[in-house]
């Protein structure tokens, strides 16, 4: 067996077969963590394939049948199988790119690629359709398959069962625990000077599910027009998907923008966030890479390390005041909701909101609502408010919304439909289905908390909303900086749908 440099927290056994050493390769499903470095389950991949001398097999697939599959998510996918097509090449891990020109077509794959593997790797990702698939393939492959968790700075079963209610709940367990979690990190490099025997992938295989071409790595319109896909959720200018763009980003927001975190974050008229979350969703950029950075340019060891253990906010990481904010969205609000998908499966029902949530929206329930709007107005921002239509084009013109907007713009649901639950089903399609950072457990906690979770209940008692924290268009107005933001997404834009 390995000794393995991953820690035994982030592997679990997804099947009950033996591993073969008498294989001829190990297999690596890069599902989730899209990158060829800081990635855990290519050092465990690398590992076995060492100790077993055998070649090893990076499958990276695409599929096209997936809920909300669009041009949009593809080609920022695609740009990063191409870096990682460059990256792989000229090591002796061999890199297989599939992209499924069907729905359906690519089923069967990884089970040809396993028949003869020795062990299979895939990511232990906890949310949209990957826990599924991991499922159905650890049932079918003949080896050992394993998951590996490189989703957080802590280990998902580091809590064991708990689920944290809060943030400040999470916080408070993560500066008791979190210490010895923060020196296990994944290699940097983990293709250089990486010696393993060369594979050879059946022709049966490759005539079957062949390797994408160069075109369709390139993402060029007319591939992605072959493609059963939404064409009508176009591309993001100007956004690159893949993990030396997603680097880029890491290194221009730490260098020019993270000094003034705490004081832009909130306006949209500055460029305050790190912007990283759509790197950060497809695995293409590293939660262990961002805080390797951070910890470089601050100077940062551990020692540094605060004494706080009470929850709060403030005295724990101890960078400096603009780090210690990001690094409070990065890890405990991004880990909070890897927590919460990771041990409820029901994670997106609207029964797996708080009790006090459901009593509170049930009360109000059936209270007058000034303004109702369908599924199609919200689309194509119809609303006869001027901020919610901003972010709503926003949102389909650059896959995202500003965050302070994004918390406005999901209320505002609430407001305008005419149950909660018809707000839940129209907050989940839109952000999911235009979102670049979408379908991720932190599209769950943010819009689960637009109706109740991870708050407390909040007064005075309001129509519609109940005990739910409210807030608006008008006040966020009067709060934040945004003359710019509404000329640029405003009716008259290019923007207007
Ligand atoms: C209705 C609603 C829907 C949302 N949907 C998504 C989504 O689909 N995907 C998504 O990643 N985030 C979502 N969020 C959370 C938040 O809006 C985004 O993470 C943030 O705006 C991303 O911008 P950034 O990368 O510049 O964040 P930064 O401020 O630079 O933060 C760094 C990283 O920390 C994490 N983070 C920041 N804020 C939060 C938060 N409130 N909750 C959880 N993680 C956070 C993200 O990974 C982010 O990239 C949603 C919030 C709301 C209110």
């Amino acid at each position: 067996m390995v000794t393995s440099p991953v820690p035994d927290l982030r592997i679990a056994a997804a099947n009950d077969c033996e591993l073969r050493p008498d294989g001829s390769h190990v297999l690596y499903w890069m599902n989730g963590a899209r990158r060829p470095h800081h990635n855990f389950a290519l050092d465990r991949a690398i590992e076995h394939a060492r100790s077993l001398g055998k070649p090893l097999i990076v499958l990276e697939a695409l599929r096209c049948g997936y809920q909300w599959a669009s041009d949009r998510f593809h080609r920022f996918i695609l740009e990063g199988m191409r870096a990682n097509a460059a990256a792989f090449e000229g090591s002796s891990v061999r890199y297989y790119p599939y992209v499924e020109p069907a729905e359906g077509a690519g089923k069967g794959l990884v089970e040809a690629l396993a028949a003869d593997a020795c062990v299979v790797i895939a990511d232990d990702f906890p949310c949209f359709f990957l826990p599924r698939a991991n499922a159905a393939a650890a049932a079918r492959v003949p080896c050992l398959m394993e998951l590996v968790d490189s989703n957080g700075l802590l280990p998902m079963r580091a809590p064991g069962d708990k689920v944290f209610a809060r943030a400040v709940d999470l916080r408070r367990w993560l500066q008791r625990n979190i210490a010895p979690h923060l020196t296990d990190q994944p290699r940097k490099n983990p293709l250089a000077r990486l010696e393993l025997p060369r594979a050879r992938i059946a022709r049966s295989i490759t005539d079957r599910w062949p390797a994408a071409t160069s075109r369709m790595l390139a993402a060029s319109p007319g591939a992605l027009a072959e493609l059963p896909i939404d064409h009508s959720v176009t591309p993001v200018e100007r956004v690159t998907g893949g993990p030396v763009a997603g680097s880029r980003r890491l290194r221009e927001f730490v260098d020019d923008a993270l000094s003034r975190y705490e004081d832009d974050r909130n306006h949209p008229d500055r460029r305050g966030g790190s912007e990283l979350a759509p790197w950060l969703h497809f695995g293409h950029v590293s939660v262990h890479e961002v805080f390797e950075r951070l910890a470089k340019v601050h100077d940062w060891t551990t020692d540094a390390l605060g004494p706080t253990k009470n929850g709060s906010r403030d005295g724990f990481w101890n960078m400096n005041p603009a780090a210690d904010g990001f690094l409070d969205e990065l890890v405990t609000w991004r880990e909070l909701g890897l927590n919460f998908c990771s041990r409820r499966p029901d994670y997106d029902q609207y029964e797996s909101l708080p009790a006090w949530a459901q009593r509170t929206l049930t009360d109000h329930e059936s209270d007058v609502r000034e303004h109702l709007y369908t599924y199609e107005q919200f689309d194509e921002a119809r609303t006869h408010d001027e901020v919610w239509n901003a972010a709503q084009r926003q949102l389909r013109a650059e896959g995202r919304i500003h965050n302070y907007l994004r918390m406005v713009w999901g209320k505002m649901i609430l407001a305008w439909t005419p149950s909660p639950q018809i707000a839940l089903e129209i907050l989940i399609d839109l952000n999911n289905r235009y979102a670049l950072d979408g379908r991720n457990p932190n599209s769950y906690s943010g819009i689960f908390w637009v109706l109740g979770r991870y708050d407390r209940a909040w007064g005075p008692e309001r129509p519609v909303f109940g005990k739910i924290r409210f807030m608006s268009p008008e006040r966020t107005k009067a709060k934040v900086r945004m003359r710019e933001y509404l000329a640029r997404f405003g009716p008259e834009s290019q923007y207007e749908s």
